[in-house]
């Protein structure tokens, strides 16, 4: 649920209410009329791959021993697949050479629309200080890989490797 409690554009409280038959956090001033849609975030993910390896990254705030594929927000004029590049570069260092989009999910608990990428990129891997690790793993290593709880990276990482085979 959002936590946004204040009208953006006047200042007054926000107060649950009908709007299309729909509860949703209104302005309580008449004349302002703002509603909090609460529209759902798009979040690009990316499995990348350098040459016949695959990128795995521990987040900085991840507890030792989970990984997933990297994972950032759209920045305002961007599209999902420039974002997912830029990803590739600030978190990982590399050149991403093509964004193959491969399945979308919608991350209802985070309000989250996840845009899934494969990307093939080149360069050397130099994490930034988002990631606290990362891994390369042989084909054979992802595919045995165990992502424990992390059920959408390790679809992501079942579709590259079928759209790859
Ligand atoms: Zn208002």
């Amino acid at each position: 649920m959002s936590a946004m409690n204040y009208c953006p554009q006047c200042g007054a409280p926000l107060r649950e209410r009908l709007v299309d038959q729909v509860p949703r956090k209104a302005c309580v001033v008449e004349d302002c009329a703002f509603v909090h849609w609460d529209n759902p975030t798009p979040v690009v993910m990316a499995l990348v791959q350098i040459g016949e390896r695959f990128v795995l990254a521990r987040n900085a705030a991840w507890p030792q021993g989970m990984f997933s594929v990297i994972a950032g927000f759209l920045e305002r004029g961007e599209t999902p697949d420039q974002a997912v590049l830029r990803e590739v570069a600030e978190e990982l260092g590399l050149r991403g050479e093509d964004a193959v989009f491969i399945n979308h999910y919608s991350l209802f608990s985070r309000n989250q629309l996840l845009l899934a990428y494969w990307v093939r990129a080149s360069g050397t891997l130099t994490i930034n200080e988002e990631l606290a690790e990362a891994l390369l793993l042989d084909r054979g290593e992802l595919e045995n890989y165990d992502f424990g709880p992390l059920d959408i990276p390790a679809d992501i990482v079942r579709r590259c490797l079928a759209r790859q085979a």
